[in-house]
């Protein structure tokens, strides 16, 4: 069982991460920033790894993730181009590459890096991801988040307020959802991946039922008028987060129905019990095993 878990997880590699490990050490020079208005003051701007949110006002630049470090030049224009002042702060929604790569050059340009405490402990040491079979170095010590919290933190910035809200062992153990309330903007960082399978990094705290939760903490304070921005994926609204967050919960629970029979992880794969999302979805089989394989690696653990 051991055995498959690896071998799903390898396959989950090839497909899940948006090809993000194999790209970040290719050049990025034909990536360009679209920025996309979502509301009174605040962007989402799109390159390469996880969607970038903005917010902007008499107050400066506030970002949330900043994607990879050879994109960071082409951040700030895009920022520049609806925003002035420096960048003040930087928000990371959780530790992984495609979130955190610009961290060195915003720190060095005298940013002010916030995440919660599990992002600046991972971030601080040597990582192995199993899932892409990819060791990541620790980060210098100005990548590092220097203002970190545990439950969540406030912000009273441009206006806005910018509540940030730590979801327990979801995406990763040190993830955050970040709320602009006026503006009634959510980025979900990467417990929502937009019409596919999310990643979830098991490996670092993630689980299925953390992926289910932080979406419900999310929907908890949505309306019908709230934009949603995933870490991966277009700009989304309430439905869109709940339609994904039932369909994680459906095959949370054909996979759990199976364990409690007594199937083993190979017998599960077999049954195929997610089948139809993933024909939804457009995945393909091997997609398909390996998300069986996180979900029943989540309620195992
Ligand atoms: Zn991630």
């Amino acid at each position: 069982m051991r055995k498959l878990h690896k071998i799903t997880m390898g396959l989950a590699g090839v497909w899940m991460c948006t090809a993000a490990p194999l790209k970040a050490r290719q050049d990025m020079s034909d990536v360009e920033i679209r920025t996309v208005s979502v509301a009174e003051g605040i962007y989402m701007l799109v390159g390469q790894g996880g969607n970038i949110g903005l917010s902007v006002g008499e107050n400066g630049p506030f970002v949330v993730d900043d994607q990879y470090a050879p994109l960071t030049e082409k951040i700030l224009a895009a920022i520049a181009e609806v925003s002035d002042g420096e960048v003040r702060f930087v928000l990371n929604t959780h530790w992984h590459f495609d979130h955190t790569g610009g961290n060195e050059n915003f720190g060095e340009a005298g940013a002010f890096i916030v995440a919660h405490e599990n992002v600046r402990r991972r971030m601080s040491v040597d990582q192995f991801m199993e899932a892409f079979d990819r060791a990541v170095p620790a980060a210098p010590p100005i990548a590092l988040p220097i203002i970190t919290f545990t439950e969540g933190v406030t912000f009273r910035w441009n206006g806005e307020t910018i509540r940030v809200v730590h979801v327990e062992n979801a995406h990763t153990d040190g993830d955050a959802i970040v709320m602009f309330e006026n503006a009634n903007v959510v980025h979900m960082g990467d417990t929502f991946f937009r019409d596919r399978f999310p990643f979830i990094d098991t490996a670092t705290g993630g689980s299925i039922d953390g992926m289910i939760a932080a979406s419900g903490t999310a929907l908890a304070v949505m309306d019908g008028e709230t934009q949603v921005i995933p870490g991966h994926g277009a700009l989304s609204n309430r439905e869109d987060l709940r339609r994904y967050r039932d369909a994680l919960k459906t095959m949370r629970d054909a996979v759990a129905e199976l364990m409690g029979r007594g199937r083993s992880l190979e017998q599960i794969v077999a049954a195929r019990p997610i089948r139809a999302q993933a024909e939804a979805w457009g995945q393909n089989e091997a997609a398909e095993a390996s998300f069986v394989a996180t979900i029943h690696y989540g309620l195992v653990a």
